[in-house]
């Protein structure tokens, strides 16, 4: 099974409960709003997000776990990896906070924690613990309404294209996220356009990775070598952040 997540905007009543459940899962602390936050909610404490838009419509922001996901191509010490089961997970011990994976996102989803003396990038995993333990993501279970639902990628694409066909009237003839920027685990279906979920507005269906590789490998080597030790300073630090922070607690103790 390829796990995938499959959101039906019209379903969507906005109730939040998908939000609360990943923030409870998670563990995640309180956000607290910053000045560069963007609007639509989500941030290093918010792995998903509710986007109001006119006419009483909710839409469910979180990553897309591209099956091609640029953040992955783009990462030089593979802290992103795309798993055999579908999610797209990070590893912050690996991280060396670069931020490539926040620029080549095209739907604009990894956020810096600025609250950790280490800094860490976020964003949602798909629960990968719980679907490694045969059960589906806390935001799915959540949603009464069947908003949005866990399954396989395939079957997922095969409910989506079923009820378009049944209901021509009610959605627009698109499952989103089947073949955008190479298709990705997280699919819509709408009676609105979603365009603004991604940046560029219309993103093509070749996947990033593809043009991230020959972006990356246009960079100098002088460039690509100061990077590396730039990031291999910036790795150590890190290090002894969290080395101190864990003897402070174990002081404290
Ligand atoms: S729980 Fe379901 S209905 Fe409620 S906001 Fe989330 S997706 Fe929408
Ligand atoms: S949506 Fe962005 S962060 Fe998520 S897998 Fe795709 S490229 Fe990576
Ligand atoms: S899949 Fe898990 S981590 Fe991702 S939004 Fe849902 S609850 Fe949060």
């Amino acid at each position: 099974m390829k796990a995938a997540i499959l959101t039906d905007v019209t379903k969507c009543t906005g109730c939040m409960e998908c939000v609360i459940a990943c923030k409870k899962h998670n563990d995640q602390d309180p956000d607290f709003p910053r000045r560069w936050h963007r609007d639509d909610g989500l941030s290093a404490h918010n792995w998903t997000s509710i986007i109001e838009k006119p006419d009483s419509h909710y839409v469910r922001k979180q990553c897309r776990h591209c099956l091609e996901a640029a953040c992955v191509s783009v990462c030089p010490v593979a802290a992103l990896i795309k798993t055999a089961e579908g999610p797209v997970i990070y590893d912050p011990d690996i991280c060396m906070g670069c931020r490539y994976c926040m620029v080549a996102c095209p739907y604009g989803i990894p956020r810096y924690d600025w609250d950790k003396p280490a800094a860490y990038v976020q964003k949602c995993n798909m629960c990968i613990d719980l679907i490694r333990q045969g059960q589906q993501p806390a935001c799915t279970e959540a949603c009464s309404y069947k908003a949005t639902i866990f399954g396989d990628r395939d079957q997922l694409l095969d409910e989506a294209h079923k009820l378009i066909e049944q209901h021509p009237d009610k959605y627009i003839d698109h499952v989103f996220g089947e073949f955008e920027v190479g298709g990705s685990s997280v699919l819509y279906i709408s009676d609105i356009d979603l365009g603004f979920l991604s940046y560029p507005l219309k993103p093509g269906i070749t996947p990033l990775p593809e043009t991230t590789k020959t972006a990356m490998e246009a960079v100098p080597l002088t460039f690509a070598g100061m990077g590396a030790m730039m990031g291999g300073l910036y790795w150590i630090c890190k290090r002894r952040a969290k080395l101190q922070e864990s003897k402070n607690k174990e002081d404290q103790e």
